[in-house]
């Protein structure tokens, strides 16, 4: 009989991917099935993290852009070699062509890292603040049963939180929690506000002592402007996902006059970035603390407990059949032929199975210290 201790520790995507569906949650965490298929739009989030990551890194050594260019280049470039390392044992026909796609991903996560430092996120505005020594940077926090039994939820060994950046915006002398997000779309400043994630770290940031005012999104488009079609004689005038900056420079460079042109910069209004802000009233943090996290993290604890206690049983964790989530869940093809009462030994075979789920795999960049709950 296992004793009612989670083999995990909490994090913020174990919550949310059991709120979003409880049969995933099942899946992914409970059994540990991680699928091994490469999906572009996320890997393309987890290149764009690591050079963003290495860029503010890098400009805290030397502020030179080339400098910081080139160590984004680097970081995303190893990032891609060690995905490529991971297929060598594959050997069949479709190893060139998924290598392809990674070098792909690579080339596109870069350019869009130098748009974001070009346009977007200006370092010299920024201050990374300093945690333990180290720069808040990708940041691992830890905070154990043993170190903080008031504050972990009881059934678990630990919470733990991965933290894209925390820097003081040096204008308004105010200290936020930062993520940063590439999207095909961008989200409005509503849907930014109720993101779980950022209470949750807030309350983390507050019991360890970081002080900070509120939380903000860096969102990208994850594409670039679009280059305007030639017509005869001029540019096409209609309406494309691009900027006026772009569309100008391109009738620059074909010797046509952007005057003649004067109604395109209304016409190309699309954003390829946002930044949310979010401030956050003590009672708010509290209260998702309080009346989401702590509930939720009592039900997985009680759902990870029957998982090893009882018999498989394929309803009892709950599919949110029809949600959102099911049109890009790694687990929808195993989902439906399950339902369907089909063999599904072949789809299985491409889970790989994880003892412990390394959702958000933490970037090796420092280590654990226990005696402050941080790494460094
Ligand atoms: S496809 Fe939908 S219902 Fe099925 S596991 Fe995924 S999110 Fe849940």
């Amino acid at each position: 009989m296992q004793s009612m201790v989670v083999d995990r520790y909490l994090r913020y995507s174990e919550i949310a991917d059991y709120i979003s569906c409880q049969w995933r949650h099942d899946k992914k965490f409970n059994q540990g099935l991680i699928s091994t298929d490469l999906v572009p739009a996320r890997d393309f989030g987890s290149a764009f993290h690591i050079g963003i990551a290495a860029a503010i890194l890098a400009w805290i050594d030397d502020p030179d852009p080339k400098y910081v260019r080139t160590k984004a280049s680097i970081a995303i470039e190893q990032w891609a070699d060690s995905l490529i390392e991971n297929l060598d044992t594959m050997g069949d026909a479709a190893y060139n062509e998924i290598v392809q796609i990674i070098r792909d991903l690579q080339e596109s996560a870069y350019q869009c890292v130098r748009r974001t430092l070009n346009t977007f996120l200006k370092l010299e505005e920024w201050e990374t603040v300093i945690v333990n020594g180290v720069p808040a940077v990708e940041l691992e926090i830890l905070m154990s049963q043993e170190d903080y039994p008031d504050f972990v939820p009881p059934g678990w060994p630990g919470v733990t939180a991965h933290i894209d950046w925390i820097a003081r915006h040096i204008p308004t002398d105010t200290t936020w929690i930062i993520d940063h997000k590439t999207l095909k779309q961008l989200k409005t400043e509503e849907q930014e506000e109720l993101r779980l994630q950022f209470p949750m770290y807030q309350k983390i940031a507050q019991r360890l002592g970081i002080a900070v005012n509120g939380t903000k999104t860096l969102q990208v488009r994850s594409t670039p402007p679009s280059i305007p079609a030639e017509t005869k004689g001029g540019l096409s005038r209609a309406r494309i996902a691009t900027t006026w900056s772009v569309y100008k420079s391109e009738l620059i460079k074909r010797g046509l006059d952007p005057r003649d042109y004067a109604e395109m910069k209304t016409k190309l209004d699309v954003i390829f970035h946002r930044w949310s802000t979010t401030w956050r009233p003590q009672e708010e943090i509290d209260g998702v603390w309080n009346r989401v996290i702590l509930p939720v993290a009592a039900s997985i604890a009680r759902s990870w407990y029957d998982s090893v206690n009882f018999e498989p049983d394929d309803a009892a964790a709950q599919r949110s059949l029809g949600s959102i989530y099911c049109g890009f869940c790694d687990y929808r093809v195993l989902c439906i032929e399950t339902l369907r009462g089909h063999d599904t030994t072949h789809i299985l075979a491409k889970y790989r199975n994880a003892t412990v789920a390394p959702a958000d795999e933490p970037l090796d960049l420092r280590y654990f210290e226990s005696d402050t709950g941080l790494y460094t």
